[in-house]
């Protein structure tokens, strides 16, 4: 099932809770440089108010320059404490709403709403309730903007899309075209240099970038190469990292370098995949009674399912056996795989399962032990044989342990 993402973004942050703060400076061109007791002559623009950026005053401009071109501009200290409170007050709001929050920036959000909203109509009304609530919270010269999107990237384009006050939702099936209508720059991940990079080989558009070969972007940018060809599309299989609450899923995803046909290398990259996915959930003490699989293919088709189990798990064979019962019956190998994801969740926090047989706490030994390993060494210092690359060229029976 497709993901609903919100991302809520403040206009102009500093200086409009600087505006909400002193009703003197509202309507007024100011900026936000330096800190208190310093020399704010001698600092740069951290922030300037929607007025001041009507003026030509940008981000990262000398105060003396912004100065020049707006000379009635006011500039006031940084008092990141009356920041930091009101991105408390953006949190509290947002955690009622979400599944799943990640704190991206001072003032950004963004938060699950799947379950929540259930769709989009849903979260379009939810987005409403989120800023009915954020001004009573914060004030209402403090505003946001909003984006929902399926994913992370897409949602951050959207809100970027209507500034200041916006609200703008991206439909899955309108992701292809408003992709295409934004500018590279506005993307999330292609910085100032990136671009200039991309510009160099004639790509100055989505659409321009669209036109390159997969595989020639992964010669030419390697694994981002993979990101920048998905990003095209707006695809992104980018997760909610939020560090305060438990996690609700823990999941990983894989990108082959190229569309696989053979089962041997989806069911090879599925079990190393388990094996970090079951590391990070023992790592706290989870264990899990949900697995869910994903793929996408090829043609950008996409299919995935997911299983209730009996017996809580926590080993990575044991996740990759589910995974692949789930998957196997509905893989369709000739649309060639370009993606698989796999995620746990319906968490319970205990030790380790206590088993009654001796086969599974022989296992259970090695398993403590292993992460002993991969505490000390860290996550890629061992894996099962029978998850290393295969030499070009050469097959082999699959070994499931
Ligand atoms: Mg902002």
């Amino acid at each position: 099932m497709s993901r609903i993402i919100m991302h809520i973004d403040f206009n102009s942050y500093f200086a409009s809770v600087e505006q909400q703060a002193n009703p003197h400076l509202r309507g007024k061109a100011i900026a936000v440089a330096g800190k208190a007791g310093g020399d704010i002559n001698r600092s740069v623009v951290t922030t300037a108010s929607r007025e001041a950026k009507a003026r030509g005053v940008k981000t990262a401009m000398a105060t003396w320059q912004a100065k020049k071109i707006c000379p009635e501009l006011i500039i006031i200290p940084s008092d990141p404490q009356k920041y930091g409170d009101i991105t408390a007050r953006l949190l509290t709001v947002c955690r009622k709403y979400a599944d799943d929050l990640e704190q991206f920036s001072t003032d950004e959000v963004f938060i699950d709403v799947t379950g929540g909203a259930g769709n989009y109509f849903g979260a379009s009304m939810m987005a409403l309730m989120i800023r009915r609530d954020l001004k009573t919270a914060c004030g209402s010269v403090c505003t946001v903007s909003i984006g929902i999107a399926p994913n992370k990237l897409v949602a951050k384009l959207a809100s970027e899309s209507v500034k200041p006050n916006g609200l703008t939702v991206v439909r899955p099936s309108d992701v292809e075209d408003f992709v295409k209508s934004r500018p590279l720059a506005d993307f999330c991940g292609i910085g100032p240099r990136m671009e200039k990079r991309l510009a160099e080989i004639g790509v100055t558009s989505v659409a321009t970038l669209r036109t390159l070969p997969r595989a020639q972007l992964i010669n030419l940018f390697k694994s981002y190469g993979t990101w920048l060809a998905d990003a095209a599309h707006g695809l992104a299989t980018d997760v909610l990292e939020d560090d305060d609450a438990a996690p609700k899923s823990i999941g990983h995803s894989y990108t082959f370098p190229h569309d696989p046909h053979t089962i041997p290398e989806v069911k090879k990259n599925l079990l190393a995949m388990c094996d970090r996915v079951a590391w990070r959930l023992r790592g706290q003490h989870f264990v899990a009674s949900r697995v869910s699989v994903y793929v996408r293919y090829g043609d950008f088709g996409s299919d995935g399912c997911a299983k209730l189990l009996n017996i809580p798990i926590s080993d990575g064979l044991t996740i990759s056996q589910n995974a692949w019962a789930l998957l196997s019956p509905r893989l369709d190998l000739n649309r060639g795989v370009r993606l698989i994801g796999i995620s746990v969740s319906d968490f319970k926090t205990i030790k380790l399962p206590v088993s009654l047989f001796r086969k599974d706490r022989r296992m259970q030994r090695v398993v403590v032990a292993l992460d002993r390993v991969q505490t000390k060494f860290g996550q890629d210092s061992w894996h099962r044989a029978s998850t290393t690359p295969l030499p070009d060229g050469l097959s082999h029976g699959f070994v499931t342990n």
